[in-house]
């Protein structure tokens, strides 16, 4: 208490995000804890379904122990391997690229379109060659990629889509939810700061049954059959099969116990952030700064980041802008550093910025605000007042 009496009396605290886990998620983990049965059982299984149910129905869904283990298991079941060559952007955490060099494919980076942030359907078209296998858009800060013309390439040049869909709960691409486009694959994050979190977890999405299958038995070491299963059984039932060297991708009932919670209230907390997003829009609206791209068509954007950028008439640069608003107690976050500025990527692949004039430009200048379900209007308005100080 007295730490926070000493503070000055002006300085509010914004964190950069912040989880929103109500008492349903805590009864429902003790209820978990109590049970007897910790990993993956019934809990998971609702969780799957329930999920399910969300995107409408007609897909499969596989709980995984996160977005990257996701990721993986798509590429896996698709099967990607070495020799093979797979088309992302550098515009993205690190594990979007890096499950493709697991498989012992290479990846091949291409630009974003500055008009979306998302991966150009242009650039991916010069960068096709006979070994690509695979495409993986991501939708970025929650704004769908352009699914229209990556799927229809996809027809013609025959490699699989799989959608890093990590920050696109719940997003919408003309209409449809992401998780019920016609890709191979969509993969959801459940990390403690996306949209709705299980602490860690992902979801694995698909309409093709063979895929949900393999990706359902290669999360759980390559066994014929599901531990849960064998646990239920009513006759002894120690004898299983190893059909593949699978991983070890998971989810518990732990985690499905929060993810069952969150899920019921992902349609509140969106619009909670859009409440946000449309708030910082009207507020920004005199200030030296570029608002994100918007969705088209009354799609819906996740709100997942609101990522801004400095007019090049802004008093100070983007650096010097963060450490201002932390002085004021507002945390601010940079999405992405781009790959080709990673050490690892940037010398196995030969990156350099110049190879990405529109990520880099992004880079240069953007700022990720604070936005999360919980902010308050005094929260906003401090943000906003923050900015507004820090710019004059
Ligand atoms: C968070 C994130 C991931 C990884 O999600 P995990 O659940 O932490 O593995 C992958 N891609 C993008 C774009 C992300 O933001």
């Amino acid at each position: 208490m007295w730490k926070k009496l000493m503070l000055p009396s002006f300085t509010k605290k914004i964190p950069f995000s912040d989880p929103d886990i109500g008492d349903e998620e805590v009864d429902e983990v003790i209820d978990t804890l109590k049970s007897g049965w910790l990993t993956t059982g019934q809990k998971v299984s609702n969780f799957e379904i329930d999920f399910v149910n969300y995107l409408g129905g007609s897909v499969y869904a596989v709980a995984v122990n996160s977005a990257t283990a996701g990721l993986h298991l798509g590429l896996e079941a698709v099967g990607v391997g070495p020799g093979d060559e797979v088309i992302t952007t550098t515009h993205t955490f690190t594990a979007t690229a890096e499950v493709i060099r697991y498989l012992g494919a290479t990846p091949v980076f291409v630009d974003i379109d500055d008009k979306t942030f998302c991966i150009d359907p242009a650039k991916i078209e010069a960068a096709i060659t006979k070994k690509t296998k695979a495409v993986i858009p991501v939708h970025f800060a929650g704004l769908s990629a352009d699914m229209e013309n990556i799927l229809s390439m996809a027809k013609t040049h025959n490699f699989f889509v799989i959608e890093d869909a990590a920050h696109a709960l719940p997003t919408t691409h003309q209409g449809k939810k992401i998780g019920t486009l016609d890709s191979d694959v969509a993969v959801f994050s459940f990390y403690a700061n996306k949209t709705i979190t299980t602490g860690e977890g992902g979801m694995l999405v698909t309409k093709n049954q063979k895929i949900a299958n393999r990706a359902r038995m290669m999360q759980i070491h390559g066994i014929d059959r599901q531990p849960f299963n064998r646990y239920k059984s009513e006759t002894p039932a120690w004898y299983y099969q190893i059909m593949a060297p699978g991983f070890k991708y998971n989810m518990t009932d732990l985690a499905a116990s929060i993810g069952i919670h969150q899920l019921k209230k992902v349609d509140f907390f969106a619009q909670k952030r859009e409440k946000i997003a449309s708030f910082y829009r009207k507020r920004f609206s005199r200030f030296p700064i570029i608002l994100p791209p918007w969705p088209k068509n009354n799609d819906l954007h996740s709100w997942h980041l609101f990522v801004i950028q400095l007019s090049p008439n802004a008093p100070i640069d983007r650096d010097k802008f963060i450490e201002e608003m932390f002085a004021m107690g507002v945390s601010c976050s940079v999405h992405y550093i781009p790959l080709h500025h990673q050490t690892y990527w940037r010398e196995a692949f030969n990156l350099s910025p110049k190879m990405f004039p529109n990520s880099e430009k992004i880079y240069q200048n953007c700022i990720s605000l604070p936005i999360y379900n919980k902010m308050s209007t005094d929260d906003m308005e401090y943000v906003a007042s923050s900015i507004e100080s820090v710019l004059e």
